[in-house]
């Protein structure tokens, strides 16, 4: 019922790890076209918290609702990353011997073999559909560069925008600024701005001047569960939030 409105609904989750409660009693609710910051100390949960959005790891316990409806526990991850949401891991995988418009047209032809895509011709509204990435990661000065070329922060862009050709409703980002410039990690900030809206996106990130750009709502995730939610301002004044990060 509290699914109603959501694109993303986590209730009461909870998963064990040789009796060690890695998610203890979780729950979040992101809605359409949010942008959620998730952040908490080493060991906090939020890499399994992913894994178990996007089916890698099924929960003991809870509901993970996708658009309302859908109870992802009950699907593998091939069928959510068809349904919709989209992962971007720490490290940018990208064709390092392909073009950038290349790496964005296999990523939009996924279903297709890489020569059965390198090789047809591409239709108008593919073509159409990558110059609006490009443009949205900007990359348009790049798009016949190869892959390999760019610099870290631009491979992540590329990523980002090889994830947006998948049309996800869901994006989830894991610290997309580690090992980053001062400036990429800005612009960054300022792409994932772009981004949401159209699509709803989680992005976990230690990076809190990165957080602190994107300005959006944060969730402090400790020993498996909720410990504060606000603005950044709100949760680091927060006695259990500091805490928490001085235990450790
Ligand atoms: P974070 O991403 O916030 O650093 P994780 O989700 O990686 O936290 O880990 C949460 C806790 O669960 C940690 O104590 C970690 O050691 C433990 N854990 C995670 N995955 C496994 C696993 N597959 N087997 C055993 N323990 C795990």
């Amino acid at each position: 019922e509290f699914a109603r409105g959501s694109m993303l609904y986590l209730d009461d989750v909870s998963v064990s790890f040789d009796g060690f409660k890695a998610i203890n009693g979780l729950s979040l609710m992101l809605a359409p076209g949010e942008m959620r910051a998730v952040i908490g100390p080493n060991g906090a949960g939020k890499t399994t918290m992913m894994d178990i959005i996007t089916g890698k790891t099924r929960p003991d316990h809870g509901d993970v609702i996708f658009d309302q409806s859908i109870d992802l526990t009950r699907h593998d991850e091939t069928d959510i990353a068809r349904m919709g949401i989209g992962r971007k891991f720490q490290k940018p995988t990208v064709f390092e011997t392909h073009t950038v418009a290349d790496n964005l047209l296999l990523s939009l032809a996924g279903k297709r073999g890489v020569f059965e895509t390198l090789l047809a011709q591409i239709t108008g509204a593919e073509a159409r559909r990558i110059e609006e990435i490009l443009e949205t990661i900007r990359l348009e000065e790049r798009r016949d560069d190869l892959a390999a070329d760019l610099s870290h922060g631009q491979k992540q862009w590329l990523e980002i925008g090889m994830l947006l050709a998948q049309d996800p409703k869901v994006l989830l980002v894991d610290e997309p600024a580690a090992g980053m410039t001062d400036a990429e990690t800005m612009a960054t900030a300022d792409l994932l701005k772009r981004i949401a809206g159209e699509h709803t996106v989680m992005v976990v990130e230690h990076d809190m001047e990165f957080v602190r750009a994107l300005g959006v709502k944060v969730t402090v995730l400790n020993e498996g569960s909720v410990l504060a939610e606000g603005s950044l301002d709100h949760v680091s004044a927060d006695p259990h939030v500091i805490e928490s990060y001085l235990g450790r």
